[in-house]
């Protein structure tokens, strides 16, 4: 199995979602515009933002699933499952490069 080659990809992967993470982050806490007054857009407004809420904390969720398969390539640990500590399969590996779950342990 290539290391190298997945850690590069989560890394990228990881720079993908914080920099994405970052614009949303942006969207909800620095608006620029002032609130509105208008009742339905106020209304219109905390959808919105409700999903770009939802958004950030499956970035945030990614993230750290993204840094805990790092974690486990430089602990060596990367290829077994969590739960019963046998080794996932390398299709699933490829498939889901930061699953840490064997497919029997996976929901
Ligand atoms: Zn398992």
């Amino acid at each position: 199995m290539d290391f190298d080659k997945i850690k590069a990809e989560l890394l990228e992967r990881k720079a993908e979602l914080e920099s994405r993470l970052e614009r949303t982050h942006k969207h909800i806490y620095q608006k620029e515009e002032p609130v509105s007054a208008n009742f339905s857009e106020q209304v219109k407004q905390t959808e919105n933002d409700a999903i770009v809420k939802a958004l950030e904390a499956d970035g945030i969720e990614e993230i750290a699933q993204v840094t805990s398969a790092l974690n486990r390539i430089e602990e060596g640990n990367y290829e077994l499952c969590v739960a019963c500590g046998a080794k996932i399969s390398e299709e699933r590996l490829e498939a889901i490069p930061y699953t840490d779950r064997c497919i029997d342990c996976a929901e």
